[in-house]
């Protein structure tokens, strides 16, 4: 029976317990299975190759997806490394150019020593790729929005290309998780999440996922998941199938809280420029609306004055936490700049915007008052 996202989220393979009834799956820490006779086992052998609390994880993820395999990983990184790993010596990538900073790091610090190269595109115009295949262009590696600046690509545009040149597409679709954008179903090839966000989305499980379609790119994925290890354990995949089941209400909230705090900053007398896709203001405010059925918790905003000023306002907030990462039921707030992008070279901050006074907030689910009444008040002490 076909089932909506909510209900898919909560029931997708939880199959109560066989032999005690248990509506959660148990948590499964053994590492090995017991085998009845030399090789014939239950379906689980060592935990790194398998593990139910994993599969478990994996299936729920997948179907909310819409794919039809879940690889998870010890990390949104791990997972990059390990669809990196599952191409030849000699592949060449096409990412576009604010990508996430650790993805950055691995493709040009790591990826290449395996002589794997990677191009770094502007795709605003998603004719712009063009140029830039080559005969070896494996792989499109797409965020949508990217970060912190929030610019939103055309997912089946840049599909459609890649797939005319025999590239596959990835899509970290982390900022939005599977209930604002469904990239499979835009032509993406594989979609991958830092579940240490949103899927989890209480800010204690660091963990990553792959989901596809594609039997092929399975296989070889599924080879890697196993031959680096770079597995999550027993106990995170419970806690983030655990997260998942509130996914929708979670999201539903973030993006409400989101626009309406995105509305109160655009009105602040302090702040000169707000970036949120849900505001008409956007410059990609249509593709957004087309492309997703939500426009998620992220906000980034511009200040007047200075650092100095961007400092005052941090040490003012009393309900929004200053801090890294993004995506938990808990407001935080960061300053791009310094924090998360301080390792881009400052010429590539300015092509990409990530001015000193660029305040990036993940939006929890708090109150939305509370919330707009503890920036009002950061911002009127700090001029
Ligand atoms: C955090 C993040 C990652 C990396 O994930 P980890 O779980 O921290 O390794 C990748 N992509 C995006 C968009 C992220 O926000």
């Amino acid at each position: 029976m076909s089932a909506g996202f909510g209900t898919r989220a909560i029931h997708s393979a939880q199959r109560p317990d066989p032999t005690t009834g248990a509506v959660i799956p148990a948590l499964s820490l053994s590492t090995t299975y017991k085998q009845s006779a030399a090789g014939v086992h239950t379906g689980f052998e060592y935990s790194r190759s398998g593990n139910p609390n994993r599969n478990n994880f994996e299936e729920a993820i997948a179907d909310l997806e819409g794919g039809k395999y879940g690889l998870a990983f010890a990390s949104g990184s791990a997972t990059t490394a390990s669809i990196v790993n599952a191409l030849q010596q000699g592949a060449h990538i096409i990412s576009v150019n604010d990508v996430y900073g650790g993805t950055y790091r691995y493709f040009t610090k790591v990826a290449v020593h395996g002589g794997i190269d990677t191009t770094f595109v502007n795709l605003d115009d998603p004719a712009n790729i063009e140029s830039y295949f080559k005969p070896n262009t494996k792989l499109v590696w797409l965020e949508t929005p990217t970060n912190p600046t929030l610019r939103i690509i055309d997912i089946q545009a840049i599909a459609d290309r890649a797939h005319a040149h025999g590239a596959l597409l990835v899509v970290d679709n982390t900022f939005m998780s599977p209930y604002f954008q469904k990239p499979l179903s835009l032509g993406a090839d594989i979609v991958i999440h830092s579940v240490t966000k949103y899927i989890n989305g209480h800010s204690d499980v660091v963990m990553g996922v792959a989901v596809t379609s594609n039997e092929e790119f399975y296989q070889k994925l599924a080879f890697m998941q196993n031959s680096l290890g770079a597995v999550p354990s027993a106990f995170d995949c419970f806690l983030a199938r655990r997260g998942l089941m509130t996914l929708e209400i979670r999201m539903q909230r973030h993006a409400e809280n989101a626009q309406a705090v995105a509305e109160y900053l655009e009105t602040s007398q302090y702040v000169d420029e707000v970036i949120y896709p849900g505001l008409a203001s956007h410059p990609n405010h249509e593709l957004a609306k087309r492309q997703q059925t939500g426009f998620g918790g992220m906000i980034s905003f511009r200040v007047k004055g200075t650092l100095d000023n961007v400092n005052k306002i941090l040490s003012n907030l009393e309900h929004i936490t200053l801090a890294e990462s993004l995506g938990g039921v808990e407001s935080l707030v960061e300053v791009p700049a310094i924090m998360t992008h301080g390792a881009v070279s400052p010429e590539d901050r300015a092509i990409l915007g990530i001015t000193d006074t660029l305040i990036r907030v993940s939006i929890g689910i708090e109150n939305k008052e509370d919330l707009i009444a503890d920036l009002k008040q950061a911002l009127e002490k700090a001029y």
